[in-house]
């Protein structure tokens, strides 16, 4: 069994390391200030700029086929270089990346949509969620209903991310309620919002937030439905499946910066006249970090892996985020511990941190959903404890 990085992996992962700490990492503190004036961090045109920057070392693309310009990733690779963007707070992800259900648009909606999403020029948001269906999102209610050539949707949908700022949506609507949602009764449409739906912002304990989408009577023509009719909640179930490693890859980062900064503080910070470190009760909660991080690791890896393998990644993929959403969280707690009155403070990110780890055992399946996942697979026998190993 071989647990280490090819020379190919570990070269990419350090360059990608070198590209966040010398380019992004030094943003942080005026990112810190402008979020406390309740701007964004990095603006859309900084955003950009640092994308470009990043194409230049080759980060263009991570998950994009070559096709349309990008490096297509195996999964690991992939999730290496989400841990190391997790490393620091600012809101900042490679460049020349569209949501993976846009690659079922047609050759039309392509130019549209997909292509100007890769190249930075359009932004687009992803909505399923509404106020009465989250956890249990074939509880949709967002109708689409033909006239003619088109579909006019009405309804809600909520808490979506990048839904302030989005110039299209990708939006699951019922379009057939006798079939129902699991019966090929729902429809994903591309809508502009010029089309007509408004969004309205939500405040949350994180910074940005996410926004309401509201639907009143929006017309929308049948050449904007993407894939195919019947087909909506699909492709809204592949769109969060790929999260599912990615989020938790991402938290690996958040932990392993934030371990760092503990074991400095538990390495200088004197009290009763010696190191805080020298305490056995700050060494337990950095064994415990340590132990709870490693485990995580694999638990991603092999998701990721299992992705490469070309084979079912939903087991694997709700371990890995059930453990790696309630690791970080853990973890954080542990570092705001160690760091004191210092640690609850504005001055150092970890309060940040605090905050933005907690919507990771929510959003894209609470930890409730993956346990569902997981238990419902063993106790009707599609996957065997052990899994590969079994
Ligand atoms: C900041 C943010 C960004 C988001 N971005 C998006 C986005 O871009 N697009 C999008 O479509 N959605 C998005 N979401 C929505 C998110 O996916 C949902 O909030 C999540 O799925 C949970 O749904 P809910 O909030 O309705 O909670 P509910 O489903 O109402 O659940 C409430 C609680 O009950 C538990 N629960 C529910 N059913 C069961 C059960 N059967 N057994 C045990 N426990 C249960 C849940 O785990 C949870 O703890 C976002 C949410 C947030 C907060």
């Amino acid at each position: 069994m071989d647990f280490s990085l090819t020379d190919e992996e570990r070269a990419i992962r350090d360059t990608a390391r070198q590209f966040i700490t010398r380019e992004v990492m030094p943003l942080e503190q005026e990112a810190l200030l402008r979020e406390r004036r309740h701007e964004p961090g990095l603006d859309r045109s900084e955003l950009r700029e640092l994308q470009q920057k990043a194409k230049k070392f080759g980060f263009w693309g991570l998950s994009t086929p070559e096709e349309y310009g990008g490096m297509d990733l195996p999964a690991v690779l992939q999730s290496l270089i989400w841990t190391e963007v997790g490393r620091t707070f600012v809101q900042f992800k490679f460049g020349g990346e569209a949501d993976n259900i846009l690659y079922y648009a047609n050759e039309q909606q392509k130019q549209e949509f997909l292509i100007p999403t890769i190249e930075g020029d359009r932004i687009s948001c992803f909505a399923i969620t509404e106020p009465g269906a989250g956890s249990d999102a074939a509880n949709i209610k967002l109708s689409a209903r033909q006239d003619g050539d088109d579909w006019i949707l009405n309804g809600e949908k909520t808490f979506i991310t990048n839904g302030n700022d989005a110039d299209f949506v990708i939006v699951v609507a019922v379009t057939d309620k006798e079939k129902g949602v699991r019966g090929g009764g729902t429809t994903a449409f591309l809508v502009d919002r010029e089309m007509g739906w408004r969004s309205e912002f939500i405040q949350t304990m994180g910074e940005g937030g996410p926004a309401s989408l509201i639907f009143d009577d929006v017309r929308v023509p049948a050449r904007n439905i993407l894939g195919e009719i019947g087909q909506g909640f699909e492709l809204g179930m592949k769109w969060i499946g790929k999260g599912r490693y990615l989020i938790p890859s991402n938290a690996l980062g958040i932990a392993e910066r934030s371990l760092g900064m503990a074991i400095e503080y538990a390495n200088t910070r004197e009290t009763f006249g010696r190191k805080i470190g020298e305490n056995q009760a700050i060494q337990w909660m950095i064994a415990d970090s340590e132990v709870e991080l490693e485990a995580a690791r694999w638990l991603i890896l092999r998701a990721a892996w299992t992705v490469d393998q070309g084979e079912d990644p939903r087991h694997a993929s709700s371990m890995a985020k059930l453990y790696g959403a309630q690791m970080v969280n853990n973890v954080v707690d542990r570092v705001m511990q160690i760091h004191g009155g210092m640690g609850y403070t504005r001055e150092l990110p970890i309060e940040r941190w605090y905050r933005q780890v907690r919507l990771m055992r929510i959003y894209e399946g609470t930890d409730e959903m993956q346990r569902l996942i997981i238990s419902r697979d063993l106790l009707r026998g599609y996957t065997k404890i052990g899994g590969h190993l079994a």
